[in-house]
């Protein structure tokens, strides 16, 4: 048997060596209404560099609840400081559909290269088949973007559509195992530019084991939800899942860099 190099890392307590390691799913800033403990990149990059993650993508959580100009920048100054480790999500109002365009365009001159999206459930949204959503998804599909999108089950449904329509953008679907897994699973099998995204504060056990016995290795992709939830223990759950260390390899990275356009 091939020796597993990522659950001997992970029982020692070293950081990954050697492989490409990608957190697909982090964020920087408080919540709306309470407080994270040190939500920077620089307490990021600190986590990335105890684990061997090199390259965390990031989007800015004040601009998902809801203040886009300051929220972005705190993702735009992170690039600045700390290009090659940190790949940045733009969030854009889309309650304020007059305000898109100029921060589609904003955003992509100040170096993001992919869009995240969230509909509702902890907050008041629109819903991913709402109109102001078409030119968000139109301007992924002419720049060829990934989206990751928050998902926690009905959301599903309203991306499908989308998903067939635009077939140049990459979709991350977040937080699979949070509701409709076969749901995501059928995504994941029938569309070539979906892929399932894994961070989860509930961390359903036999879930990741179950992705790669139904053919998905290819499709799933490792995130941590960070600095909401922490990178270690989500890492540890890719880390220590039955599978082989070939499909852990691509879970971990080889699987983000082409969801995120990294390599074709
Ligand atoms: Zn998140």
């Amino acid at each position: 048997m091939t020796p597993d190099v990522f659950a001997a890392a992970g029982r020692a307590g070293r950081p990954l060596a050697g492989e490409v390691v990608i957190d697909a799913h982090t964020h920087f800033g408080h919540g709306p209404d309470f407080p994270i403990v040190r939500p920077t990149p620089e307490a990021l990059l600190a986590s990335m560099d105890r684990l061997g993650v090199q390259l965390s993508c990031v989007s800015s959580i004040p601009a998902i609840f809801g203040d886009a100009a300051h929220g972005n920048e705190l993702v735009a100054d992170a690039l600045r400081r700390h290009p090659g480790r940190f790949f940045g999500y733009l969030v854009v109002d889309v309650g304020y559909p007059e305000k898109v365009a100029a921060q589609l365009a904003a955003g992509r001159a100040a170096g993001f290269r992919g869009l995240k999206v969230w509909s509702y459930g902890a907050r008041p949204g629109l819903p991913y088949n709402h109109p102001n959503y078409e030119p968000v998804f139109a301007h992924a599909n002419e720049h060829a973007l990934p989206v990751l999108a928050h998902v926690f089950g009905p959301e599903l449904n309203e991306l499908e559509a989308h998903i067939r329509r635009f077939p140049r953008v990459r979709w991350l679907l977040a937080h699979i195992g949070s509701a409709e897994l076969e749901q995501y699973m059928r995504f994941a099998r029938e569309y070539p530019t979906v892929y399932v995204e894994l961070c989860l504060s509930s961390c359903p056990r036999g879930l990741v084991e179950q992705l790669v016995a139904a053919g998905l290795e290819d499709k799933v992709v490792w995130g941590s939800d960070a600095v909401f939830l922490d990178q270690a223990s989500q890492l540890g759950r890719v880390l220590f899942a039955e599978i082989t260390p070939e499909a852990k390899r691509k879970i971990l990275g080889q699987n983000a860099r082409r969801a995120l356009g990294l390599v074709r």
